[in-house]
C-alpha cells in the first residue's frame, strides 16, 4: 500500500516522526508521497526525503490556501526549487474557495502557471479542491500547452463529476478516510471510479479513518481505509493495493520498496 498524500512534515509529528514511519512499515505501507504547501515547508520535506529517500517522495507545488497578494514572488522564488530537488509531482495545486473567495483569480492564474510547470517537467499534478471544481476545469480548459496527468486527491465529488473530470484527461481520484465515515457519499463512487484510477492516501494529519476517526492521522492507518474500499467494491483488500501501488508507481515514476 501506498500513503499518496501525508503531511507527515507537519509540527504535529515533531515529536514522533521517525515512529511514525516504523508504524507506517510496520502496517504494510511501503511508499509515502509528501505533497508540499509553501516555501516555508519545503525545507521539512526536502529533510525527509534525504532521511528516507527510497520511501518518502516529495513533491513542489504552492497550495491554494497559501495564496495571497505576493504568489507571483512566491512562485517565482519556488521555481528553480524544481531542479534542485527529486520531485515526483507538482502540489498541491488548486482551488479552495471554502473559507474564503478573496483569492480566486489569484489562485486559477497560479493553478496555470503550476500546470505549465508539470508539463514542462512532464511532472504529474495533485490537485486539491473545495468548492472549486468550475474554476480548475475552466483553467484546464483554457490551458495554452497540452493537459498533464495527475490526481484529484481527497475526492468527494458526485458520479456526474467525475465524468466531467475524465472529459479533460485520464486522471486518478485519492481516496482517505472520509470513505469510512458513516455519512459518505465515497463508496457509491468508487465503482464510477474504478481500481484502475484509484489511489488510497491519508491526508495525514486530518481526516483519520474509522475506527481512529478524530484522532491524529497517520499512515499506519492506510490498511483501514483499503479494507473499507475492498469491501465496498466487493474485492480482496489485496487486490486493492495491488492496483493502487501500480496506479502510483505508474503515476509518479516511483519504485515501490
Ligand atoms: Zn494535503
Amino acid at each position: 500500500m501506498v500513503d499518496s498524500h501525508s503531511h507527515i512534515y507537519c509540527d504535529a509529528f515533531d515529536e514522533d516522526r521517525d515512529e511514525a514511519v516504523k508504524r507506517a512499515r510496520d502496517a504494510g505501507v511501503r511508499h509515502i508521497v509528501l505533497p508540499n504547501e509553501s516555501l516555508e515547508s519545503v525545507p521539512r520535506l526536502a529533510a525527509l526525503h534525504e532521511q528516507y529517500p527510497d520511501y518518502i517522495s516529495m513533491t513542489l507545488g504552492l497550495h491554494p490556501e497559501d495564496i495571497h497578494d505576493d504568489y507571483l514572488d512566491v512562485l517565482s522564488q519556488m521555481r528553480p526549487l524544481l531542479d534542485r530537488y527529486p520531485i515526483v509531482a507538482i502540489g498541491e495545486i488548486g482551488i479552495d474557495l471554502y473559507w474564503d473567495k478573496t483569492w480566486r483569480e489569484e489562485q486559477k492564474r497560479a493553478l496555470d502557471i503550476q500546470l505549465h510547470w508539470c508539463h514542462e517537467r512532464d511532472l504529474p499534478f495533485i490537485i486539491h479542491c473545495r468548492d472549486g471544481l468550475d474554476d480548475i476545469l475552466e483553467v484546464i480548459d483554457q490551458l495554452d500547452c497540452p493537459v498533464p496527468r495527475g490526481v484529484f486527491h481527497s475526492f468527494t465529488g458526485t458520479p456526474e463529476e467525475v465524468n466531467r473530470i475524465r472529459e479533460r484527461g485520464d486522471f486518478y481520484f485519492g481516496v482517505n478516510g472520509i470513505v469510512t465515515f458513516k455519512k459518505s457519499t465515497v463508496p457509491q463512487l468508487l465503482p464510477v471510479i474504478g481500481l484502475d484510477r484509484l489511489l488510497l492516501e491519508t491526508d495525514s494529519p486530518y481526516l483519520a479513518p474509522l475506527p481512529n476517526r478524530g484522532k491524529r492521522n497517520e499512515s499506519a492507518n492506510i490498511p483501514h481505509i483499503c479494507n473499507f474500499v475492498a469491501q465496498a467494491m466487493s474485492v480482496s483488500p489485496e487486490e486493492v493495493s495491488a492496483a493502487t501501488d501500480r496506479n502510483a508507481a505508474s503515476l509518479f515514476s516511483i519504485h515501490i520498496e
